[in-house]
């Protein structure tokens, strides 16, 4: 039987989607062709990543509001600094919001390109809460944050009201939640934790942004290069995108972010509701910050982890240890998490309290 997969990254992704890719390796589109062995250039490949740049805009409810969907390689890292190249001038200024190993990762990039301002920032904390009582320079060129702190198991619920650009990495709560999205002038969003495997980054961005940092960029960091080559500069990571639009396409169908999201608020409540109520266990976040996709929990007492750990391994649950920076247990619950999953740990936790 397939493992309850509660891992944060590379994670779960839904089961018709992985047979729909294994068949596109055997044989893409009744081609006799595998899509690993095909230009692409090739129309049907050309095919997959138009479908995909706008099902992805289409989702996010973007489309026609003057967004380009780009599929690049190099990782949300690689936006890190790609991020500041193209939208900081030279002699500019951004601002970020530190509330994560993501967002310093992302800050540390930024110095190497101008002023960098922390405006806020919960390093102090271990990154339990999301900062809310912070200033923005209004002379910034833009503002960065992190939608969902993966590791932390945070989440920002709501976003500052700027006058300029905002970006925001969304690797892992993208497609997850209904917002407006068109408060962000750029998204981006790394595959592997909520839209496919790694291999790929889903770059959302406002083309008005661009061109304007009076830097020399080279070409393959250009989001202008990019946008028109139609997101093929260079040779595409074509399995990642293709199962990418797979996934996009699987969302579709069940109804879009909106229906999703009806169903990671159940799985989210299950399982807090759980952490809230058993005296064995705690969780890591501020309550008004927990995150929806990843929740960061620990044992009051340490001493119950060898008996938890063979309980949930034999209940069939896989990724569940927490990241080294918090300890514990962290239960990534991506949009392909099933609900049943959250209900099997969940009944775990009761195991673990009846037995002691
Ligand atoms: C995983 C993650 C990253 C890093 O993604 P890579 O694709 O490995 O570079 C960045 N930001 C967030 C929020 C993440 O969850």
């Amino acid at each position: 039987m397939k493992k309850h997969n509660f891992s944060a990254g590379p994670s779960i992704l839904a089961q018709e989607v992985l047979t729909k890719t294994a068949a596109a390796i055997i044989n893409f589109n009744n081609s006799d062709l595998s899509l690993l062995e095909i230009s692409h250039r090739s129309k049907d490949f050309v095919d997959v990543m138009d479908q995909a740049r706008s099902l992805a805009l289409e989702l996010l409810g973007l489309t026609g509001k003057g967004y380009q969907a780009l599929f690049l390689q190099g990782g949300a890292s690689m936006q890190f600094l790609m991020v500041p190249q193209n939208l900081m001038p030279i002699g500019g200024k951004a601002a970020y919001l530190d509330t994560g190993t993501w967002a310093a990762g992302a800050i540390k990039e930024a110095r190497l390109f101008g002023e960098t301002v922390v405006v806020a920032s919960s390093k102090e904390a271990n990154y339990s809460f999301i900062p809310t009582d912070y200033q923005v320079p209004t002379d910034a060129n833009y503002f960065h944050c992190t939608s969902n702190n993966t590791i932390f198991g945070t989440q920002m619920k709501s976003f500052p009201e700027l006058d300029m650009p905002i970006v925001c990495d969304m690797s892992s709560d993208i497609f997850s939640r209904t917002m407006d999205f068109s408060k962000f002038d750029l998204i981006y969003a790394g595959a592997q934790k909520n839209m496919g495997p790694a291999g790929t980054t889903l770059v959302i961005v406002k083309e008005a942004l661009l061109n304007k940092s009076g830097r020399t960029i080279p070409s393959m960091l250009d989001f202008e290069k990019h946008i028109k080559a139609e997101s093929m500069y260079n040779t595409p990571p074509v399995l990642p995108i293709y199962t990418s639009l797979v996934t996009l396409q699987w969302l579709k169908n069940m109804g879009g972010i909106a229906a999703i999201e009806k169903i990671n608020e159940q799985k989210a409540a299950l399982l807090y509701n759980e952490i809230d109520r058993n005296p064995l266990f705690k969780g890591a976040a501020k309550v008004e910050d927990r995150s929806y996709m990843n929740a960061t929990f620990l044992l009051h007492d340490e001493a119950h982890a060898p008996l938890y750990d063979s309980i949930w391994k034999a209940a069939g649950i896989s990724g569940l240890p927490g990241h080294r920076s918090v300890g514990g247990y962290r239960a990534s619950m991506y949009n392909a998490l099933p609900l049943e999953s959250v209900q099997v740990l969940v009944d775990t936790m009761q195991e673990l309290e009846k037995s002691i």
